[in-house]
């Protein structure tokens, strides 16, 4: 019986269709993947939506969307020694990169300005059946991490390396903006590099009591009102003291000005969150109390870390998944997505026969 692929395609802005497309072969340094769990991002919805994100990112052309996967190798190309076994269990990292640049040859391979990135124009994405994907950037899981896990690893990755970056470490009081999945994400990952405090901030209260159950030890409601300089006495006085650390993960302008009147002097504030193209910074404190502000793009040389994480129980991701669709219903998923019900919405991209 001859397999098929069945994808979701994104012609244009709102035109998102299930295709059969071929099933490619791997090439060299390349495996051939059964895709299995496939997590929608905000980003995904955006493309889904506007057919951008900003100016940078346009749909010009019919693309797959969906990042954060796992699969099941199928194939295995020429001179691909690892994962090397048809049926390896796998989770994906949506990267590819020219391995030759500057960027690349000093470990920040992020930063690559060759770099391929799925489901961000012009590169498509994973959200089908079967997917072609460089070995290299493809990982086993271990028995007791599930495909949902593995797609997991992907907004996950995007947490721990706030948290390298910030150079966060045991017992640091750390304030996280936005209980999204990744201020979520940020939030276990500060957790399991050591942090003594987390305080997350939301406008949207049912997010924060998600975050409580996840494990967040303190939530801070932002309501309309308030003055950045009164939530930043107030997350003090949450976690005992200023944050030595702050994560920016909610994109708004507001946490901007938190980020830099709550960190305590001296402290190092992360931002992650995509907000405006340009914000605002209060200067005057940024500078007298020496708050060192420093980007963080995705991620680099997180997935092994994050499935030992999970495989030992340090981090537990799989409570965010809140609502599951099969690959056939992916209009639906997106719809679902769209509504920003829940939390993370999962799709299983694996055939299932008729009963
Ligand atoms: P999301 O939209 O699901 O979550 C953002 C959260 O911030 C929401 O819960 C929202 O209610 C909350 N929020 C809005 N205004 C707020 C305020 N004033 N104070 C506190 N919270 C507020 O998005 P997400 O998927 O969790 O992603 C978060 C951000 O990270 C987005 O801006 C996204 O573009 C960005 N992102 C960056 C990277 C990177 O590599 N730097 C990777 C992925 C996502
Ligand atoms: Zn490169």
């Amino acid at each position: 019986m001859s397999d098929t692929n069945l994808s979701a395609v994104l012609f244009k802005a709102k035109d998102l269709q299930l295709v059969e497309r071929p099933i490619c072969e791997p090439g060299k340094g390349e495996v051939q993947l059964c895709m299995q769990k496939v997590g929608i991002c905000g980003s995904d919805v955006h493309y889904w939506q506007e057919g951008r994100i900003g100016d940078r990112f346009v749909v010009q052309a019919p693309m797959l969307l969906g990042h954060e996967c796992s699969a099941t190798v199928t194939k295995v190309g020429d001179g691909v020694t690892h994962p090397k076994s048809v049926g390896d269990r796998v989770a994906i990292e949506p990267h590819g990169v020219c391995r030759k640049c500057d960027a690349c040859k000093t470990g920040r391979y992020n930063l690559c300005p060759d770099v391929f990135f799925l489901a961000t124009p012009p590169d498509s994405g994973a959200l089908a059946r079967y997917h072609v994907h460089g070995a290299d950037f493809v990982f086993k899981l271990p028995d007791n991490v599930s495909f949902e896990e593995g797609a997991l690893i992907e907004p996950l990755s995007v947490g721990l390396h706030a948290c390298r970056r910030a150079r966060l470490s045991m017992g640091h009081r750390v304030l996280v903006c936005g209980a999204g999945p990744i201020g979520l994400c940020a939030m276990l990952s500060a957790k399991a590099f050591g942090a003594a405090a987390v305080c997350v901030t939301d406008i949207d209260s049912g997010r924060l009591e998600f975050a409580k159950k996840l494990g967040a030890s303190h939530t801070l409601l932002i309501e309309k009102g308030q003055t950045e300089e009164q939530v930043a006495a107030k997350v003090a006085e949450t976690l005992g003291a200023a944050p030595d650390r702050t994560i920016e993960c909610s994109g708004a302008q507001f946490s901007v000005n938190l980020g830099v009147y709550a960190t305590k002097p001296g402290g190092v504030f992360v931002i992650v969150g995509h907000g405006p193209s340009k914000v605002e910074f209060p200067v005057v404190s940024l500078v007298a109390k020496e708050i060192a502000i420093l980007g963080s793009f995705r991620y680099i040389n997180t997935w092994q870390t994050a499935i030992d994480m999970i495989s030992c129980g340090k981090i537990n991701v799989a409570p965010l998944v809140t609502h599951r669709f099969t690959l056939e219903d992916t209009l639906a998923a997106f719809e679902t997505a769209r509504s920003g019900v829940g939390v993370k919405v999962m799709i299983d991209c694996a055939k299932h026969e008729k009963k």
